[in-house]
């Protein structure tokens, strides 16, 4: 590429912050274009039978937009390989089936994403893969039971949705590599911005770029982050194979998430905590799960390991049990009711009857009078007043 073409930014000594910006988004060779163009194309013209430019032939199997997303989340999470997908759960199938096959077992922890466990109980069991779940957060127990018998992956969700448990990465990945195990960590909650579990020790990471990274409840996707090139060939074979790709326009989308991911999680962070202390504090609540609170279990775990910040999401149990709940997110104003999370406007759900109705009745099950909120990054002060009002018209009704 000619030298007027190209960034000379040296990027891998740089910040989060920078990379987001720079890496994977070298101006557009043909026109100067500052920004990556949405290739909105299928297919690319061959200059001859195989004369490919720039080795784009299909967009199945590459496409300029989802190249230079890829190249920039890499450089975003630290890692030699990112690839792109659908959905998050997209990106979790196809690691999973890419290098799992039947007989093999998974060790997953007991409160994690409800659609993580309809994939695995309802799709993956079936198919012969045998699935345990432990209480993650012990490491003793995860220990125990990696003991007991032979695991191809401890899947980890920390903090964890929607109880945000904290489990210990870098201890975790201890125990399961003494026992030929190995750890993937769905950082979805924490974002490359506050948790970097590759560096911990985890061997893949995954990401429902639908929510922080996405940011703007715009866009469905996922992604799957990891340095061993070996898994990576297979994870882009089977990706290549079955086609849950991120389209352009998604990558698109993902890729303008990214440049300001680092500014929305601090404000998304900074927001939760102080709406946390206030819940805290509130008549109506009989508990409020927040890793940043120093009455939360996992607090000291999580001071350690997620970097400035603890995240957007907060769950509240509620005194008035769930009727109350359900009242209570119903009187929200600003607080929309939605499934989802990790855009920049506050949503409040029920998990028991909305996100989670997937697990009731099994171990995984959650308390019905919880709420869930995904604290957006509004001013703060209406927010507050927000829940305020909400408990107050719920209690009056
Ligand atoms: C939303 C979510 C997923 C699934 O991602 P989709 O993009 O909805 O397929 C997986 N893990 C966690 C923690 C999530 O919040």
């Amino acid at each position: 590429m000619d030298s007027k073409q190209t960034k000379h930014i040296e990027l891998a000594s740089t910040s989060i912050a920078t990379r987001a910006i720079h890496a994977g988004q070298e101006p557009d060779p043909m026109t100067g274009a500052v920004v990556p163009p949405i290739y909105m194309t299928s297919t690319f013209k061959q200059d001859g039978v195989g004369g490919l430019r720039g080795g784009y032939e299909y967009t199945r199997t590459a496409n300029p937009t989802r190249d230079a997303y890829s190249a920039q989340l890499a450089a975003v999470e630290g890692a030699k390989h990112a690839l792109a997908f659908a959905s998050g759960l997209a990106a979790i199938d196809v690691l999973l089936r890419s290098t799992l096959k039947p007989g093999d077992n998974i060790l997953l922890g007991n409160d994690v994403y409800g659609g993580t466990y309809r994939l695995l109980s309802k799709v993956f069991v079936p198919w012969g893969v045998g699935l345990d779940v432990v209480d993650i957060t012990d490491t003793a127990a995860v220990s125990a039971a990696l003991e007991s018998k032979q695991y191809s992956y401890v899947w980890v969700e920390t903090p964890s949705n929607p109880l945000l448990n904290i489990t210990d990465i870098a201890a975790t990945v201890a125990v399961a590599h003494a026992r030929g195990a190995k750890v993937v960590v769905d950082n979805t909650f924490a974002s490359p911005i506050l948790q970097h579990p590759l560096e911990d020790g985890a061997d893949a990471v995954v990401y429902s770029t639908t929510k922080y990274i996405g940011g703007h409840s715009d866009v469905v996707g996922g992604a799957v982050l990891l340095n061993d090139d070996e898994v990576a060939e297979k994870v882009a074979f089977l990706q290549n194979s079955a086609g849950a790709v991120s389209s352009p326009f998604d990558s698109w989308l993902d890729m303008r998430g990214l440049k300001t991911l680092e500014l929305r999680v601090k404000k998304h962070s900074e927001n939760a905590l102080r709406l946390a202390q206030w819940l805290e504090g509130h008549d109506e609540i009989e508990h409020v799960w927040y890793p940043g609170l120093q009455s939360h279990p996992g607090h000291e775990i999580a001071a350690r390991q997620m970097h400035g910040g603890f995240g957007g999401m907060i769950s509240l149990q509620l005194k008035g049990g769930m009727e109350m709940a359900k009242r209570v997110v119903g009187a929200t104003q600003i607080f929309t009711l939605a499934e989802s999370l990790g855009g920049v406007e506050s949503l409040i759900e029920h998990p028991a009857a909305m996100t989670h109705a997937a697990v009731s009745g099994t171990t995984l099950e959650v308390p019905d009078n919880l709420i869930r909120l995904s604290v957006g990054i509004e001013d703060v002060e209406d927010l507050i007043a927000d829940l305020d009002q909400a408990f107050a018209a719920a209690r009056a009704q």
